[in-house]
Parts: structure tokens; C-alpha cells; sequence
């Protein structure tokens, strides 16, 4: 793992007073590490977390050749030309194996999911067939031999690996380990993350609201994000706008911690009073990033009575702390869940309106998508795109990203939108 300082040298257009969103992603990256520490947990337990070792599969799956189809199978060879009228031997149903062997002209009545009959290596489905009582009869080119069969260990080879460390874990996964018959997974232990919001006028829910005070929502949209995204939350409460109440929070989150994310504290004003107590806690820089909303960013690494944590410190507006999540938290997050996800990549939608856009930063705007009326992709704005309206947040259910050199779109353009389902 580099530290800050390190990657920063490394780059010739450091700029912390005008980065770009790229840039602050590029230092984010380089100076996150898996955080380690092995558990063997059941497989249910084992959703939203990350595989820890390769898995290898102990078996062949599907462990014998089976029928894909309900139908009759037969041996493959009877496919000459001539139509082929096949006897009726027995039956295999799944899990209750036909015993005889099949001989050419034979055939037996086969479900899905049923092992192939010794002798057979083609299932004709049954909706392609003459049956009358014991025979069947059907066109030449109804089907290939060899069709309709599931060849053992087509799914997954004996030996090989299923599932690759660093995989977090899906329900798909969940249902390939059990398909294996692996009761338990090694998965890494969750990331503890402690949080915090700071500012003197802010409340917490069932507080009285004096006048100029707001309630405490970041608190929320951190554990929401920070929960979904499978991490141990530690919620340390609000926290006033003062050095030493800051740097003790600050300590203890580090000492409690992997990875520290506070909300508020960080623009112009605030930072010059909270890089001093920073530089006693470690190596923390204090950024503006060319991004709206979310422009003030702090981040670095705090060292506290030996333990250490990775820093974020977000803006206070509630959007940008949601925006600023999504964009510089969540993959480095991921990083330290010993996770090998890559970015989301962007969808194309066709903008519904014209969108007013300043080259030289990037721009997060809240987006409902939807199908127009031709059917193609649209995507409309939430009215208002205030960084405190977290309405549009919520109303939202994409966010519309207008790269850095980006000017004005006109209606009918096509942008890029990542969409909230998934994100998370
Ligand atoms: P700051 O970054 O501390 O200057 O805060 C910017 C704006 O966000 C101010 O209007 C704050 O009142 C508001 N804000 C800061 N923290 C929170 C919070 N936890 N919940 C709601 N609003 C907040
Ligand atoms: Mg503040």
C-alpha cells in the first residue's frame, strides 16, 4: 500500500486546490489496501460478502450426464434418414435412474433433470413426437444426436476453480456454492467503518429544533450506503464544531476502526481551523475537487495508539455526501473488502430536457430514467438540483454524470446515467 504523500509525489499536476474527479480517484486507489482477517462462514451468512480463497469445485456438475428436455431418449446413431419409429423400454424420472441398458431401435420415456440411460446420448422433447401406445415416432431432422443432453461437469469441472477470491458474493452464488454441496465459504471479515457528523447546528432526530438548526440526516444516508454495502457501522453521534471534541472523535474512530467517514468540517472555513488537529493524526489532505456537488474533500490515512484508518471526510450538504460517496468512497470501500469489482460502468439515456453544463467539472444530477414513448431510454432531471435537497435524492433513482469537459446538453442528447439499483 503507498502512502498519500507517496502517490501524490508520484504526480506531476497535483493540484489540491483544483483536482479532478479522476485524479482524486486515481490518489483514492493507490493508497487502499484489502484489510484482511479470514472467517469460514455458512453460505446463507456468506451474501454480500467477499469470497477470501479461490473455491474449487470437489465435483462435476451436474455429476452425470442428464436430459435437458422432458422427451424420450435414445442413442444418437438411429439419425439416418429414415424417420425413426423407437420402442418404449421404461422410464427415468430425476433422481429415480432408469437401470436397463437401451439398445438401438429402443428408447425411454426421459424428464429433466434425469440421468441418460446406459446406451442413450439424444433426447428428442416430447412435443416433437408421434406417440401411439408403445412406440414413438418423429421427423429425421426433429434433432442432432448428442442434443438435449447436459454433459457432466458441463456446468462446472471437477477441480476447477468455481468461484474466484475476491468475488463478493451474490445470490447466484449462494446457489452455486450449495450446487456444489459446501456447507461453509472462507469470506474476509466485514470493514469496520465508524461515522460521524459534525457541526454545531445540527440536531438528531427526537431533539427539539432550535432556530437555525437542522436535523442530522447524513448519519442516515451513511448507514443505509455503509449497510448495503455489507460494512460493520460504528455511528459515533454529532459532534461539535470544536478541536478537541473533533480530534477525540477522531481518535477513537481510528482506534474502533478501518475506515473513518465524517460528514461536514471540510470546506474553506471549517478546514482551516481542522487541518492543524489532521496533521497531528496523520496524513490528510484537503481537497477541492472539480465535482458538483461535493467539491471540498478530505482524505488521507489517521494513526491513533497504533491503530490506523483510511480517511474520508465528505462535504456537510446532504447530497454531496451521497454523491461523494458513490463516487470516491464505494470503490475504495470495495478495495479494502478484498473485493476485485470493478467500477459500474455508465448507461446511455436520452436526456428528456436541455441541461445548462459548465466545462471543467464533473456534474451529478439527480435523474428519474424511464422508457419514452418510442420506447427508447429517457431520462428526465428532479426539478431543483440544490446539493441540500435530498428530496431530489430520493425522487431520483439514477444520477445523470456530465463528464469534466462537458458543456451544455441539448434535449434529445444522449448522457451517461448510473443507475441507484445496483450501485449499492
Ligand atoms: P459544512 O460542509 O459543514 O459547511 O455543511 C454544509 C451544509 O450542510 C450546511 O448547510 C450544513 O448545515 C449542512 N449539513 C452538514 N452536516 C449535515 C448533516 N449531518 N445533516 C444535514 N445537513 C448537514
Ligand atoms: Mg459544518
Amino acid at each position: 500500500m503507498n502512502t498519500l504523500n507517496t502517490v501524490i509525489g508520484c504526480m506531476s499536476d497535483y493540484d489540491p486546490e483544483a483536482l479532478s474527479v479522476e485524479q482524486a480517484r486515481h490518489i483514492i486507489r493507490e493508497c487502499v489496501a484489502p484489510v484482511g482477517g479470514v472467517q469460514y462462514v455458512a453460505v446463507r451468512t456468506a451474501l454480500d460478502r467477499v469470497l477470501a480463497s479461490d473455491l474449487i469445485s470437489p465435483i462435476d456438475v451436474p455429476a452425470n450426464d442428464n436430459s435437458a428436455m422432458d422427451g424420450y431418449a435414445f442413442n444418437g446413431s438411429v439419425l439416418s434418414g429414415t424417420a425413426p419409429r423407437l420402442e418404449i423400454v421404461g422410464a427415468a424420472l430425476a433422481g429415480r435412474p432408469y437401470t436397463g441398458t437401451v439398445a438401438a431401435g429402443q428408447c425411454v420415456r426421459i424428464m429433466t433433470g434425469a440421468l441418460m440411460p446406459s446406451g442413450c446420448d439424444t433426447v428428442i422433447p416430447q412435443e416433437l413426437v408421434q406417440k401411439d401406445d408403445a412406440h414413438v415416432g418423429f421427423a429425421p431432422d426433429a434433432v442432432r444426436a448428442g442434443q438435449h443432453r447436459r454433459r457432466a461437469g458441463e456446468d462446472l469441472a471437477a477441480g476447477k476453480a468455481a468461484l474466484r477470491a475476491g468475488k463478493l458474493l451474490r445470490p447466484a452464488d449462494l446457489g452455486l456454492i450449495a450446487s456444489l454441496g459446501i456447507v461453509e465459504v472462507p469470506v474476509f471479515r466485514r470493514v469496520r467503518v465508524a461515522f460521524f457528523s459534525t457541526g454545531d447546528e445540527l440536531r438528531s432526530a427526537g431533539q427539539a429544533l432550535a432556530p437555525g438548526c437542522v436535523y442530522d440526516s447524513n448519519r442516515y444516508t451513511l448507514f443505509g450506503m455503509l449497510h448495503r454495502m455489507g460494512a460493520d457501522v460504528l455511528d459515533l453521534g454529532v459532534v461539535r464544531d470544536d478541536p478537541v471534541a473533533l480530534e477525540a472523535a477522531f481518535r477513537h474512530a481510528c482506534e474502533n476502526a478501518d475506515v473513518v467517514i465524517t460528514s461536514g468540517g471540510v470546506s474553506v472555513g471549517d478546514a482551516d481551523f481542522t487541518k492543524p488537529m489532521m496533521a497531528r493524526l496523520g496524513e490528510v489532505a484537503f481537497w477541492k475537487v472539480a465535482i458538483r456537488p461535493g467539491r471540498p474533500l478530505a482524505f488521507g490515512r489517521l494513526t491513533s495508539a497504533g491503530h490506523d484508518a483510511l480517511l474520508f471526510g465528505l462535504p456537510g450538504n446532504p447530497v454531496a455526501v451521497m454523491a461523494t460517496f458513490y463516487v470516491f468512497v464505494r470503490d475504495a470501500l470495495l478495495a479494502t473488502m478484498g473485493a476485485a469489482a470493478q467500477p459500474m460502468p455508465p448507461m446511455r439515456a436520452r436526456s428528456a430536457s436541455a441541461i445548462t453544463k459548465r466545462p471543467g467539472r464533473t456534474e451529478f444530477l439527480r435523474g428519474i430514467v424511464s422508457t419514452g414513448a418510442d420506447g427508447a431510454v429517457e431520462v428526465s432531471i428532479t426539478g431543483a438540483q440544490g446539493s441540500g435537497m435530498l428530496h431530489s435524492m430520493s425522487e431520483a433513482n439514477c444520477f445523470v454524470v456530465l463528464p469534466h469537459a462537458k458543456g451544455d446538453v441539448a434535449a434529445g442528447d444522449d448522457v451517461d446515467i448510473l443507475l441507484f439499483e445496483g450501485l449499492i
